[in-house]
C-alpha cells in the first residue's frame, strides 16, 4: 500500500536529517522508509504499534505477510453454506480473566472494550469421559489428575526457592508420586499437561510451565484469575486487535500481503526487503515473528545472528496444538462442555468440545479434537481424508451404540507446516536457562529488536505473552528515539553452568 505523497515528504526529510542508511541500495522495484519497522502484524505488532503512537511516533510501518492483522488469532469460516459459523483455529480463550483488587489480563480488556462474545469454559466440572470401550466414568482419576497438578506447580516453586536445578515435567511428576499407568490415568494427566502445553510432561520444563502457569492462573503468585473464556465471536477473536488498531493505525502505517525474506541489520540501522523485490529502511526494527519462523530460517538475517542469539533461538522449542472441526447433521454425543477420550496410545484424539450446546453454537452439530506435539506433526503429513477415517473410528470406539453419521464440513489447520508459523506456541525445555531467554529476548546493536509470545519470560506461550512484549520492546524502542539513545538488554555470550561438567 503506497504512502499518502505528503507523508513521504515529511519522512524523507526527517531521514535525511536524522540518520543515513547504511546499506547499499539494492535494486528494487520501490523503496520506502519508516522510523520503525514492526515485522508481523499479531498481537505483539499490533500492541508495539499502539505503544508507539502513544508515545508520539507516527512514522512506524507494520509489514505483514496476510492480508490482514492478528496473526495467530485465526478464525476460519465452518460448515454447510446456510449453516455457517465463524470458528477459532489459533487462540480461542482469554485465559485467565481479573481478580478485583489484583491483576487483569489485557486481552479480557481488549476483548470487554470490543464487545467480543466470550463464554466462561468450564475445564474442570464440565467433563464426560471415555475410553476404547465406551463411556467409562473416571472422574476420579480425572480428579486426581488435577490435583497432582497442583501439586506439581507447588513443589517447582519451592525449588526456585532453593535455588535447585529444573528438570522435565515428567521427573517432577515422579517425584511427587504421580506415574500414570493406564490408559485412563494417562488421558487424565494429557489433559492437564499437554492439552496445555502442546508438548509432553518429557519434552518440558518443571520450573518455567509450572511459573507460566502461576503467573497466568494463580492470583496469589500475580496471576489474573483460574478462568477460561472461549470467544464465540462470529466476528473472530481477531477483532480485538483490529479493532485496537482501527482506533490509531492509518492505512499507511501498514503494508500487507508483504512477505519479508532478508532483515539486514547494522548499528545504524536496519533493511528489509520483501519477497516482491521491494526493499524497506528503517531505524530500527521489531522483529515479531514467531520462533518457529526465526528456527526455520524463513527469513535470512544479514550478517546472520550472533551465535548467542542463534543458540537462544534453537533451544526453545516451538509446539503445535491442532483443532480438529467437524460438522455433522445431528448431534449424537455428550452434554458436557468437555470429553475425555483414553486411547491405548496417549495423545490419540483425546480432548473433544462441543459447541453444539446452549451458551455456545447450539444447534450447530459443531464438535472439534484436539491432538498436540508430535501427534499434530503427524497429521499434518496425512491427508484430510485418513485423518477424518482415523478420527470417526474413535468416535465409533466412544459411542458404541450409535451409527456415526458422514460429516458435513471437516477441517483442520496445518500450523507446523506453515511457513508464516512453523507451529503453534513456544514451549520452554529442561535444557533451556534463563540465560537462554535473556538471549532469546535481546536486541543486537540497539537496531533489532524481538518481541513475541516466545520472548515472554512469564507468559510465554500466551496471547497476553506476546501483549506485554509488544508493550515492553516498543517502550524500550521510544526510549531510543525520544531519549536519544538506547539502553540495550543484557545478553550472555555463553550460557555456562555454575560448575564444569565432571569425568571420572
Ligand atoms: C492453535 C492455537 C491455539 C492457541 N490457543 C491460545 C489460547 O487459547 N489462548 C492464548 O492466550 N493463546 C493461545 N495461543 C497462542 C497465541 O495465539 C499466541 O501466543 C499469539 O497469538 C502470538 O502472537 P505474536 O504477535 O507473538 O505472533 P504472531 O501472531 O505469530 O504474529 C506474527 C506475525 O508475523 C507474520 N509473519 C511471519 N512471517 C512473516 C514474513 N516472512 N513476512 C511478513 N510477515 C510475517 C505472521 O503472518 C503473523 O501475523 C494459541 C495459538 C495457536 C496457534
Amino acid at each position: 500500500m503506497p504512502f499518502r505523497p505528503f507523508y513521504v515528504l515529511l519522512l524523507l526529510a526527517a531521514i535525511s536529517t536524522s540518520y543515513a542508511i547504511p546499506f547499499p541500495r539494492r535494486s528494487a522495484s520501490s523503496s520506502t522508509n519508516a522510523s520503525v519497522l514492526i515485522l508481523g502484524g499479531g498481537v505483539a505488532g499490533v500492541i508495539a504499534a499502539r505503544t508507539l503512537h502513544e508515545q508520539g511516533i507516527t512514522n512506524y510501518l507494520i509489514i505483514e505477510a496476510r492480508n490482514e492483522l492478528g496473526g495467530r488469532l485465526t478464525s476460519h469460516k465452518f460448515g454447510a453454506k446456510d449453516h455457517q459459523y465463524t470458528v477459532e483455529v489459533g487462540a480461542n480463550w482469554v485465559q485467565g480473566t481479573e481478580t478485583p483488587g489484583g491483576n487483569t489480563n489485557p486481552i479480557w480488556t481488549l476483548a470487554n472494550k470490543h464487545n467480543v462474545s466470550t463464554v466462561y469454559s468450564d475445564y474442570f466440572d464440565s467433563m464426560t469421559t471415555y475410553d476404547y470401550t465406551g463411556q467409562m466414568d473416571y472422574l476420579d482419576l480425572f480428579n486426581k489428575s488435577i490435583d497432582a497438578y497442583t501439586m506439581l506447580t507447588d513443589v517447582a516453586g519451592a525449588r526456585v526457592a532453593r535455588r535447585e536445578v529444573d528438570s522435565t515435567s515428567r521427573t517432577g511428576y515422579s517425584l511427587i508420586g504421580s506415574k500414570p499407568q493406564t490408559p485412563q490415568e494417562m488421558a487424565a494427566e494429557y489433559y492437564q499437561f499437554d492439552w496445555e502445553y502442546a508438548q509432553t510432561p518429557e519434552e518440558t520444563s518443571w520450573i518455567a510451565s509450572s511459573w507460566a502457569n502461576n503467573f497466568t492462573f494463580d492470583p496469589s503468585e500475580g496471576g489474573f484469575s483460574d478462568e477460561n473464556y472461549l470467544c464465540i465471536d462470529q466476528r473472530g477473536f481477531k477483532t480485538i486487535v483490529q479493532a485496537e488498531a482501527s482506533e490509531f493505525l492509518d492505512q499507511h502505517q501498514v503494508l500487507y500481503n508483504a512477505t519479508i525474506t532478508d532483515i539486514a541489520y547494522s548499528p545504524s540501522g536496519v533493511q528489509v526487503s520483501l519477497a516482491d523485490g521491494r526493499v524497506i529502511n528503517g531505524q530500527y526494527s521489531i522483529v515479531t515473528f514467531s520462533l518457529g519462523v526465526l528456527q526455520h530460517d524463513d527469513v535470512v538475517f544479514e550478517p546472520t545472528l550472533p551465535d548467542w542469539k542463534v543458540e537462544a533461538i534453537q533451544s526453545m522449542t516451538m509446539a503445535t496444538y491442532s483443532k480438529i472441526f467437524f460438522q455433522f447433521p445431528d448431534n449424537f454425543w455428550f452434554d458436557t462442555q468437555f470429553a475425555l477420550y483414553a486411547d491405548k496410545e496417549r495423545g490419540r484424539y483425546p480432548v473433544w468440545q462441543s459447541l453444539d450446546l446452549q451458551g455456545f453454537f447450539e444447534g450447530s452439530g459443531i464438535l472439534f479434537v484436539t491432538v498436540t506435539g508430535d501427534f499434530s506433526e503427524r497429521i499434518e503429513a496425512l491427508p484430510d481424508s485418513q485423518v477424518q477415517l482415523e478420527i470417526l473410528s474413535v468416535l465409533r470406539n466412544m459411542f458404541p451404540n450409535v451409527t456415526i453419521p458422514d460429516p458435513i464440513d471437516f477441517y483442520y489447520q496445518r500450523w507446523h507446516s506453515d511457513p508464516l508459523f512453523r507451529g503453534s506456541y513456544s514451549n520452554w525445555p529442561a535444557s533451556f536457562f534463563s540465560e537462554h531467554h535473556e538471549n532469546l529476548r535481546a536486541d543486537i546493536h540497539g537496531r533489532l529488536w524481538f518481541a513475541g509470545e516466545h520472548t515472554s519470560m512469564k507468559w510465554f506461550g500466551f496471547l497476553h505473552g506476546a501483549y506485554f512484549e509488544g508493550l515492553d520492546v516498543a517502550t524500550r524502542v521510544a526510549d531510543c528515539i525520544n531519549g536519544g539513545g538506547c539502553i540495550s538488554l543484557q545478553h550472555f555470550n555463553e550460557v555456562k553452568n555454575a560448575r564444569s561438567y565432571t569425568v571420572g
